[in-house]
Parts: C-alpha cells; sequence; structure tokens
C-alpha cells in the first residue's frame, strides 16, 4: 500500500485526494508552480478568461436579460462575472468618466422643483440669502453646489440598488424568489442601467446634437421632457424581461413592472431629498 502520509489543505486542514481541495478549492502548490514562466502564464489565463465572461456576460445582459437573471438564480453562475462585481466595474467607468448627470440635481431644481422645495429654500435663504436676488455670495453657493452634488450624486447609486433588491424581493417573493436573489437582479438592473442609461445614452444624445445642432432634441421642451420618459421605458422593458420566465401571466407581470415604476418616482424624490443633504452637509 502506499506509504505516502497523508497531504493536508494548506488552507483549511482537510486531507487532500487530488491536487485541489474537494473542502475549500484551494490548490496544492508544487515546485514548478513557483516558476515565472507559470505566473505569466497565470496571469494570461485568468485575463483571458475575466474576457471570456465578461464578453459572455455582456452579451447576456444586453440581448437576453431573461436567460442571464434566470441563470444566476437556478445556479448556473460560473459563466457570469458576479452581479456585485459587474456593478462595481460599470460604477467604476462611471465615475471616470463624465457620463450623464441624471442623478445630478442643480441647486436650481431643488430650490424651485421639489415637493420639500420650501423647506431647502428657506435653509439656504437663511444663509446665502434669497434665490431671487441671487448676490453674488449666492451665486457662488450655487457654483460650489452644482459641482460638488455632481461628486456626490454619482455615489448615492450605490444606495439605490439594495433599495431596488428589496422591491424586486417583495413583489415575487411568493414566486419563490429569495432577498438575496432580489439584490442579485437589482445589481444585473443597476449595471444595465449605468451603461445604456448614464454611458452610452449621452453618447447617442451627444451624437444627435452635433449632427442636428445643439437644439435637435429640445422641440420647445426641455431636454429633460425626453429623458424621464425614455429612461423609464428602457427601465421597465428591462424589468419585464428580466422577470418574464418567473411569471408567466402577462397581465401579472406587467402590474408588477407597473409598480416598479411607479415606485422609481417617490424613490427619485427621497433620492434628491437626501441628495441635498448630503452635498450641503460637505460643503
Ligand atoms: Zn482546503
Amino acid at each position: 500500500m502506499s506509504e505516502e502520509k497523508t497531504i493536508l489543505c494548506k488552507t483549511c486542514g482537510s486531507e487532500l485526494l487530488g491536487d485541489y481541495c474537494h473542502s475549500c478549492g484551494e490548490k496544492r502548490l508544487k515546485p514548478e508552480d513557483k516558476s515565472a514562466r507559470k505566473w505569466l502564464a497565470d496571469l494570461f489565463s485568468n485575463i483571458w478568461m475575466l474576457d471570456g465572461k465578461l464578453f459572455n456576460t455582456a452579451k447576456a445582459m444586453m440581448l437576453a436579460p431573461g436567460r442571464f437573471a434566470r441563470d444566476y438564480i437556478e445556479g448556473i453562475r460560473k459563466p457570469y462575472v458576479k452581479p456585485l462585481n459587474l456593478f462595481l466595474m460599470a460604477n467604476l467607468v462611471y465615475f471616470l468618466t463624465s457620463g450623464f448627470d441624471t442623478f445630478k440635481t442643480e441647486l436650481d431644481v431643488q430650490i424651485k422643483g421639489m415637493p420639500y422645495s420650501t423647506l431647502i429654500d428657506g435653509v439656504i435663504e437663511n444663509k446665502y440669502g434669497s434665490s431671487e436676488d441671487k448676490t453674488q455670495v449666492y451665486l457662488d453657493f450655487e457654483q460650489r453646489y452644482n459641482t460638488k452634488t455632481g461628486e456626490v450624486s454619482k455615489l448615492i447609486i450605490i444606495v439605490l440598488a439594495p433599495l431596488l433588491g428589496i422591491l424586486f424581493y417583495a413583489l415575487f417573493r411568493k414566486k419563490g424568489l429569495y432577498l438575496s436573489d432580489g439584490f442579485n437582479l437589482a445589481l444585473q438592473f443597476w449595471t444595465y442601467f449605468t451603461v445604456v442609461v448614464l454611458l452610452i445614452l449621452p453618447q447617442i444624445f451627444r451624437l444627435l446634437r452635433s449632427l442636428f445642432g445643439p437644439d435637435v432634441l429640445n422641440t420647445g421642451f426641455s431636454s429633460e421632457f425626453w429623458l424621464t420618459p425614455l429612461i423609464l421605458i428602457l427601465s421597465g422593458l428591462y424589468t419585464y424581461f428580466q422577470f418574464s420566465w418567473l411569471e408567466k401571466r402577462k397581465i401579472a407581470l406587467l402590474a408588477r413592472v407597473a409598480v416598479v415604476i411607479v415606485a422609481f418616482l417617490p424613490l427619485v424624490f427621497i433620492y434628491r431629498f437626501i441628495l441635498f443633504w448630503m452635498t450641503y452637509w460637505m460643503l
């Protein structure tokens, strides 16, 4: 019989039966694993694998959101980048580029266009003077505020992610969805949202403006007039496909998508209210 003494996994102490630990997945290191050539080969194979996974994930996210969501929930996870990593990657790109500031709300809008505007107008007036007079002190503050709020707003999308997850769970838990599934699907949704609405859409707008002049999308309305319904349609469609495999009754599915869209609006107000105070305190 074998004279070999049992080899234990260096990481978790389980008895090793092959090169990989059945318990924690650690690989047993051999001297040749430490060669520089192996190190380089590993590096390239990691990049290659990430590349393949990323491509696969991006393709599924854009072309088959239903299959993407279903696969992840039913346990086909290896072919895809983890939702949290995917979300963080998309956000990193968003932080580093000057994409859309859909989530940025300038001081003017906070003071005039929100349900809670009277409150904020009072706070600002006390400290920086009336938003009607626009003294130099006020204008200086406004400029600083608008720059700062752009930075803060990019961070807040991270707060919105779990809120949507809880909403998904509440709507589909009777269909067997777990809260963690809700979070994963919300992360997939926000990744799509970040890529399509915050990164690609502004480029399309920019292209249209450069082709047809700066006023092409205004036609008498502000550009927000186009933006809000467009964003709601893009979001609603995506949610519809994400859950079409789980809820087969079309009417029931549409009703739930409508709830998501309707919930979006107060969420936007709450979000903007928090955004104001965060910006205000950070100035
Ligand atoms: Zn182990």
